[in-house]
């Protein structure tokens, strides 16, 4: 069980927090090993139906509900998923970027260790009065929101954040209308500026740095990490091999197919392991 830094408003007005997430299986990593572009917004919500057993009293949860949650919510609902899956310790392999070094190095954390801020003031929508007056009311970015932005990131950035406070910006006084995409966008730049600080500074975050040493120069560093593409990337399983996993315990044990991909990646590897011990001892007669 844990407790999500943000947490889910559901339409009566209740606020959910408390989690438990299932392991992942063979079958998402079929998933995974499938997915044309695994880090995408779409993708998350679709791990995280399948994985999020519970969320305050809503079970099972359904995708409306994992794509409405707050961004790093999700990012922190995949790190704990790791985390039950595969265990606390992480590695990783980093470039140093100290230029006259260079060098691979590897580093070590644990999944606890990555700071999370919780939000603030926890509200389903919050209120500020810009520096030039402006009354809006906000709700806070959401997995939804990244899907349906995802395809403008690349197009342009300045139009991404009017499409987000289009989405996200509720009202802003004297009118009572949610405003349209072209009020948010006459809005000056400055205004905007300052409601997407304050919907930064209302939200919670998971730390998206990592503080490195290198081992080669001894020097620290600042990298990147970007928990979708590194819990993604590291599960990515090619599908070739989970296939001849499936294989190997089925000619052995007898098992369905079924059967085997309802296993963790972890219990299937016991298995082999264990099956690799006997079949040593089966050859060398003892
Ligand atoms: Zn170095």
């Amino acid at each position: 069980m844990g407790v999500l830094p943000g947490g889910y408003w559901d339409s009566a007005g209740r606020l959910h927090r408390e989690f438990e997430l299932a392991t992942l299986t063979g079958r998402e990593e079929e998933l995974l090993a499938g997915a044309r572009s695994p880090h995408t917004a779409a993708f998350v919500t679709e791990v995280l139906s399948r994985c999020l057993a519970r969320l305050g009293d809503i079970s099972p949860v359904p995708p409306e509900v994992t794509r409405q949650l707050l961004v790093a919510d999700r990012q922190f609902l995949l790190l704990q998923l790791r985390r039950a899956t595969f265990g606390d310790r992480v590695g990783a392999s980093l470039i140093c970027p100290w230029p006259e070094c260079g060098q691979r190095v590897s580093i070590e954390f644990s999944v606890d260790s990555v700071p999370v801020e919780e939000a603030r003031d926890r509200a389903p929508t919050h209120s500020m009065t810009t520096s030039d007056g402006t009354e809006v009311t906000f709700r806070l970015p959401t997995g939804a929101d990244q899907e349906e932005l995802s395809d403008h990131l690349v197009v342009n950035e300045a139009e991404t954040l009017t499409g987000l406070l289009a989405r996200c910006v509720l009202r802003i006084a004297p009118h009572d209308d949610p405003p349209d995409r072209e009020a948010v966008a006459v809005l000056p730049a400055a205004t905007r500026a300052e409601i997407e600080e304050g919907m930064r500074q209302r939200a919670p975050s998971v730390e998206q740095t990592l503080e490195a040493e290198c081992a080669e120069c001894g020097r620290t560093f600042l990298a990147p990490f970007d928990v979708h593409r590194f819990f993604f990337g590291e599960l990515r399983t090619d599908a070739t091999a989970l296939y001849q996993e499936v294989h190997y315990l089925a000619y052995h044990y007898h098992w369905s197919e079924t059967e085997i991909m309802a296993m963790t990646r972890d219990r299937r590897h016991t298995y082999i392991d264990v099956l690799a011990d006997a079949i040593e001892v089966l050859n060398s007669g003892t």
